[in-house]
C-alpha cells in the first residue's frame, strides 16, 4: 500500500482508474464493509460520516455534536497535567453542553519512573490507570487532550469506550504538530530530513 504517494485518488472518484496495487481492489474490503454494519461501529461510522460532511466547525464544536448524535451521556477526559488550565475549560464546556463528565490526569497516582526502569524523581504518566479508572467510571466516550506520544497509544489500548483526540501534544508548535510539516520545504527541513552520513 502506497496511497500517500498516490496521485490519482481513484477511490475519491472512479475506481476504473485505480493504479496497479491499489488497496481499493482488494477483494477483502466487501468483507470488511459488513463490519460497520456490527451494532457497536455502526452509529459511530454513520454519524461520523454524516458530520464529515458538514463544514464550518471547529473540532470541539465536532466532537460536541459527534458525542450528543451518537447518544453519549457520560464523557471520559484524559488529558495531560501541561495542558490542565485547558482540561478545565474543556470540561466546563462539555458540562455546559449536557454531558456529565469523568476527568483523570496522566500523572494519577503519582508512581515512579523506575517502573519502566528509568532513574528520574518526577513521577511518570500513567496512561493505562487513566484508561482503566475511565472503564471503571462506565464513560461513554473518551476525549485525549494532549498526551503523549505512546502515552496517547496506550491509553486507546486501554480504554474500552470510543476514543477521540481533541487536541496533540507538541511542545515546541502550541500542539499543531502540523505546522512542523507545513514547513517541511522551509525552516524545518533540516530537522526533518537530516542529511545521512555519507561514508
Ligand atoms: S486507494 Fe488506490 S486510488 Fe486511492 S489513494 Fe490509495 S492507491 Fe490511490
Amino acid at each position: 500500500m502506497n496511497c500517500a504517494m498516490c496521485n490519482i485518488h481513484a477511490c475519491k472518484n472512479n475506481l476504473k482508474n485505480a493504479p496497479q496495487n491499489c488497496p481499493s481492489l482488494d477483494g477483502d474490503i466487501e468483507k470488511i464493509k459488513e463490519i460497520y454494519k456490527t451494532e457497536k461501529n455502526y452509529t459511530i461510522a454513520k454519524i461520523s460520516t454524516k458530520l464529515s460532511t458538514e463544514y464550518g466547525r471547529t473540532r470541539i464544536e465536532e466532537t460536541i455534536d459527534f458525542a450528543k448524535q451518537c447518544g453519549y451521556k457520560k464523557i471520559g477526559l484524559a488529558f495531560c497535567s501541561a495542558l490542565a488550565n485547558e482540561a478545565k475549560i474543556i470540561d466546563k464546556i462539555f458540562t455546559y453542553n449536557d454531558f456529565e463528565t469523568e476527568s483523570i490526569i496522566c500523572k494519577v497516582g503519582g508512581i515512579s519512573k523506575d517502573t519502566v526502569n528509568l532513574s528520574d524523581t518526577k513521577p511518570m504518566c500513567n496512561p493505562i490507570t487513566q484508561a482503566k479508572f475511565l472503564n471503571k467510571a462506565k464513560t461513554d466516550f473518551n476525549v485525549v487532550v494532549g498526551l503523549c506520544v505512546g502515552h496517547d497509544s496506550l491509553f486507546i489500548k486501554y480504554s474500552e469506550a470510543p476514543v477521540t483526540v481533541l487536541a496533540v501534544k507538541d511542545r515546541v508548535l502550541a500542539h499543531n504538530p502540523l505546522g512542523a510539516v507545513y514547513l517541511a520545504d522551509g525552516f524545518y527541513r533540516n530537522k526533518l530530513f537530516p542529511p545521512k552520513n555519507q561514508f
